[in-house]
């Protein structure tokens, strides 16, 4: 899942980068809301996260701006304890919901996992094709049973196609949700990724459709 983070204050945002990197997330940071708009223009990100206290164009600006060019994609709005008012006016806009600096980092991260539910539709943090399940709440993958923690990208992989199974998703679109820029992509990094998770399983539990890309069957392979 690939995040776009627009935080002004460069210490917390790259502290704030790492840590959701750690958790698995893919991140781009931006430090001011003119950058944040064109980043929204541009990139496929799955979800804004968006400080309301930025220099010249404010979150508030941005969020307005946004959702006028009908970019409905999630946004949880970062606000200062005492910032009610623009809190609502926040909400009012469009955003989907807030967190009041300072944060518990995975108070956070649960905002973003229901946020992303509730777009999504799934009324759970369970994702579900045949026989494997993903856990998004413990990043846990369940398979026939048995149950384990992934590594971080294959999990990513994993939950980008499984958010509709069915779905082509090409190569594109896989390095989209599994690397910001800037990052080193090597050009067979998707297929490395699809071979160790389908060692860990089942070769057919992802297929692949010729010219077009990848995809997780509905049903049980
Ligand atoms: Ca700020």
């Amino acid at each position: 899942m690939r995040i776009l983070l627009v935080e002004d204050d460069k210490m917390i945002g790259r502290s704030l980068a790492l840590a959701l990197r750690q958790a698995g997330f893919s991140v781009d940071l931006v430090e001011d809301g003119e950058t944040a708009l064109q980043a929204m223009g541009q990139a496929d990100h799955d979800l804004v996260l968006l400080d309301l206290g930025l220099p010249q164009m404010s979150g508030i600006q941005v969020l307005r701006a946004a959702r006028q060019r009908k970019d409905q994609r999630p946004v949880i709005i970062l606000t200062a304890r005492d910032g009610i008012n623009e809190r609502i006016a926040g909400l009012d806009l469009g955003a989907d919901d807030y967190i009041a600096k300072p944060f518990d980092f995975n108070e956070l991260t649960a905002r973003i996992r229901a946020v992303m539910r509730r777009h999504a539709g799934h009324a759970a943090s369970l994702l579900s094709a045949g026989d494997l399940t993903l856990d998004l709440a413990t990043r846990t993958v369940t398979y026939r049973g048995t149950s384990e923690v992934l590594p971080g990208r294959e999990f990513t992989l994993l939950h980008a196609l499984m958010e509709r199974p069915g779905m082509i998703l090409s190569r594109a679109q896989l390095e989209d949700k599994l690397y910001g820029w800037g990052e080193e992509v090597e050009s067979n990094a998707i297929d490395v990724l699809i071979h160790y998770v389908r060692r860990r399983y089942d070769k057919d539990i992802v297929r692949n459709v010729r010219g077009a890309g990848w995809m997780v069957p509905k049903g049980s392979p």
